[in-house]
């Protein structure tokens, strides 16, 4: 439900209006703090039950019920951009951002080292790598776990670039959201609802990667679990779904940027690395992402992609990844933001 209001409201009619939903078990909270007063306030909750009424005191100007499931998540309730600021990265709104590097923490720091700053060099404001790896496969490489941790804290202090990286268990979370910039959470773990409300306690922004056979309203509801314990800063990140075109690792959900950018005021980003699993797709369906309106991309780089620990068929290298990054800061300057 949200509350607009004629002229604005001071703290008191707030006071009041937050009164009102305590009575009932709800929660209210500013949505739209105009530079005076407050224009738009949100009740949290399952308001089902309430009638609009309710909430009609002095000066409102209409009480809106929000049809949809993930309503915290949904434009219908925050029609205004998210934009993550993390230093001086901006992500949402007009901003564009890349976020690169190896699938795996490697244990060997100078090769990270120079991944990063290869891709710092070619544009990247994210270095992304996975030190806990949620792996098919019991005999894969399963990261570097806990020791690869450090590495990335390396990384951060000698390139400046973010870190972005993979949290797949409760146990590790305030671990994780201690080493990293943005907290990753998986594929495997998009449905993983007390791995959801842990990030959502840490003061971290969060990477949220699609379930791969996930549709876009669990997507989303999965996305309102982690902004309902209050961390609000959520990206969400399109992989690829199953089942697959022939070839494919997954199919890309190219089609899905703009759908979710309707329906959510969330940052939507694309990783056309895992998308399609192939390393001759990620140039194109990058461009494809760009042109198609993501606020930005997670691509797998690799100085030697062939030997990479893991995903070596879908890396390329810095050189390919500087060209998508020219191809998207031109196509942004030419035709702006779609
Ligand atoms: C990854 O980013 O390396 C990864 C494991 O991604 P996903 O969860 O999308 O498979
Ligand atoms: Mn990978």
């Amino acid at each position: 439900m949200i509350i607009r209001f004629k002229k604005g409201i001071n703290g008191e009619t707030l006071e009041e209006i937050v009164k009102k939903a305590k009575a009932v078990n709800l929660e209210a909270e500013v949505i739209d703090k105009g530079t005076e007063s407050i224009r738009l306030v949100g009740i949290k909750g399952d308001t089902s039950k309430i009638d609009t009424n309710y909430f009609l005191i002095n000066n409102i100007e209409e009480v809106v019920r929000i049809t949809k499931s993930y309503k915290l998540v949904s434009r219908e309730y925050n029609q205004k951009d998210r934009i993550i600021e993390i230093n001086n990265v901006k992500i949402g709104g007009d901003n564009s951002i890349y976020m690169a590097g190896p699938c795996s923490v490697e244990d060997n720091e100078e090769l990270m080292l120079d991944i990063a700053r290869k891709v710092k060099e070619k544009g990247a404001q994210i270095f992304r790598a996975g030190s806990y790896k949620p792996r098919t496969n019991a005999f894969s490489y399963q990261g570097m776990r806990k020791q690869g941790l450090p590495i990335l804290k390396k990384i951060k202090d000698e390139t400046g670039l973010l870190i972005v990286t993979e949290v797949m268990d409760t146990r590790r979370v305030e671990l994780v959201a201690e080493y990293s910039d943005i907290i990753q959470v998986g594929t495997r773990n998009m449905q993983n609802f007390e791995l959801l409300k842990e990030v959502g306690k840490q003061n971290k922004p969060v990477l949220l990667k699609r379930g791969m056979s996930a549709s876009l309203s669990e997507f989303l509801n999965a996305a309102q679990y982690i902004v309902k314990e209050g961390n609000k800063n959520v990206m969400l990140c399109l992989r690829g779904v199953r089942p697959t075109e022939d070839g494919m690792r997954n199919m890309p959900d190219l089609g899905a940027i703009n759908y979710l950018k309707k329906e959510s005021n969330l940052p939507v980003i694309f990783d056309p690395s895992h998308a399609a699993g192939k390393r001759s797709l990620v140039d194109p369906h990058s461009r494809q992402a760009i042109a198609g309106g993501a606020d930005g991309l997670i691509i797998e780089v690799h100085t030697d992609p062939d030997n990479a620990a893991s995903d070596g068929h879908q890396t390329i290298t810095p050189d390919s990844f500087g060209k998508i990054v020219q191809y998207g800061n031109k196509y942004i300057e030419t035709f702006g933001r779609y």
